[in-house]
């Protein structure tokens, strides 16, 4: 069990290099996936951050950090931000899931399953920064 819970991947990781870009805001802000995800690098880190910041308009997954992460719980051994990000979005589960190249590692796919995928589409990692620390 602790062995799947380590190799998860955080779906609102940083941009930088070395990241795994796995969507992109489209103009109606949500998030088109990619279908495989694809490691950024500095050359494209450096093009994408002339525009607007990089996380407003992509969604990057990396290693969760768990207890060097602030939103990790570790009484519960789990990533508290997509609590959080559920109860603030408030979507209903579908029953048929969007397309996700990282949903086999997600570590929110692993706490919440559907529920979290619902809420995803409209996850910015800027905005939802912003959101839950208010
Ligand atoms: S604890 Fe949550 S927010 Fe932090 S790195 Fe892990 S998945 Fe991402």
């Amino acid at each position: 069990m602790e062995n799947s819970k380590s190799s998860k991947l955080c779906p609102s990781y940083a941009a930088k290099p070395g990241s795994q870009l796995f969507g992109i805001v489209n103009r109606n802000g949500f998030i088109d996936y990619l279908e495989n995800t694809l490691e950024v690098n500095e050359p494209f880190m450096e093009e994408a951050s002339k525009g607007r910041n990089p996380e407003e308009r992509f969604r990057f997954a990396g290693n969760c950090a768990k207890s060097g992460c602030s939103q990790w719980n570790d009484g519960k051994e789990q990533c508290g931000l997509i609590d959080k990000i559920i109860k603030i979005v408030d979507n209903t589960e579908k029953t048929e899931l969007q397309p996700c190249p990282i949903r086999s590692q997600c570590r929110w796919y692993d706490q919440r399953q559907g529920l979290a995928c619902a809420q995803c589409n409209e996850i910015i990692r800027n905005i939802e920064m912003k959101i839950v620390n208010v």
